[in-house]
């Protein structure tokens, strides 16, 4: 049985999204992150994860949504100029919610080529995010810097730095130093690994960076949070191998990308005060 997402709440009106429309079969709203003029979501009221999963019983549903799209685009104003219908499917179809949904886009020339990828957290729907954010508020150096975790699961974690005047690397153009990046890369990328090792093994270890090589394709922009996205693709017995991307406005601008591989210790090496702390048995350490 699939798990309900974000998506079942809006149908039943339990948060808040800006429904156009609602029936028996299924629901439409505008999406959270619009990437164009028009930008729609139209999804059945009964949850069907991805395409894989549509069966015959579902093919009223799915027409509906055909019909549906028809009669938004026109009361949009888009019908005769045109608009596009994209269903996204698993991972590389991009699809981020799990309840099956079409984009209704328009209201301005959509081009061949995907658009960039864009920034959107959703915290509550990886349930790794509350012991990673343990995990990074026990390391002194996290905590001077203000990282927050917006995301994790055993397949990524996504990392938040905030701006701030104390991380400017270059006084004359408010650059953000390349050490405090590499500082976000190599936490996310550790906590990538905690992350992938306690799914896998339900057991906490700590991995020390082996090597992290950081290459920087562009500074930072002032004023702006930068985020750290990492997986750990591989775990041998010894190691964990990682990746990262460094980025602001879109995943697909980058300022850094990272390889970092982590070396494997035993969990009993792990003191019991910190797994405590992690686990969620006892406050954070509060100690700087
Ligand atoms: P996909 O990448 O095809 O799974 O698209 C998921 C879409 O859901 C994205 O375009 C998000 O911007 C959108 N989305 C996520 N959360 C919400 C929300 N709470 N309200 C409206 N749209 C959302």
């Amino acid at each position: 049985m699939a798990e309900e997402t974000i998506f079942s709440k809006i149908i039943r009106r339990e948060i808040p999204a800006d429904i156009l429309y609602q029936d028996e079969l299924v629901t439409a709203f505008r999406d959270i992150a619009p990437q164009a003029p028009t930008h729609i979501l139209i999804i059945p009221n009964h949850l069907i994860a991805t395409a894989n999963d549509v069966k015959a019983s579902d093919e009223k549903a799915l027409g509906r949504m055909m019909t549906v799209a028809a009669k938004l685009a026109d009361e949009a104003g888009i019908a005769d100029d045109g608009y596009r219908l994209i269903m996204n499917c698993n991972k590389h179809g991009g699809q981020e919610v799990y309840h099956i949904h079409m984009h209704l886009l328009g209201g301005k020339p959509l081009g061949t080529n995907a658009e960039p990828r864009r920034m959107i957290i959703n915290s509550d729907y990886f349930p790794l995010t509350e012991v990673a954010t343990r995990f990074v508020n026990q390391l002194a150096q996290c905590r001077r810097l203000g990282l927050s975790v917006k995301e994790a699961s055993e397949h990524h974690v996504l990392i938040e730095l905030p701006y701030s005047q104390d991380i400017i690397g270059y006084p004359d153009t408010s650059v953000i130093h390349g050490g405090v990046i590499t500082t976000l890369i190599d936490t996310a990328c550790g906590t990538a690994v905690v992350c992938a090792i306690l799914k896998k093994y339900q057991s906490l270890e700590l991995s020390p960076t082996l090597d992290l090589r950081v290459d920087y394709m562009k500074p930072a922009e002032p004023l702006k949070p930068v985020y750290a996205f990492a997986e750990c693709y591989r775990l041998s017995s010894s190691v964990a191998f990682t990746r990262a991307i460094a980025y602001q406005e879109s995943i697909d601008e980058p300022i850094a990308h990272a390889v970092g591989s982590f070396m494997r210790i035993s969990p009993e090496m792990v003191g019991e005060e910190f797994r405590q702390a992690l686990m969620g048995n006892l406050p954070e350490s509060q100690h700087d």
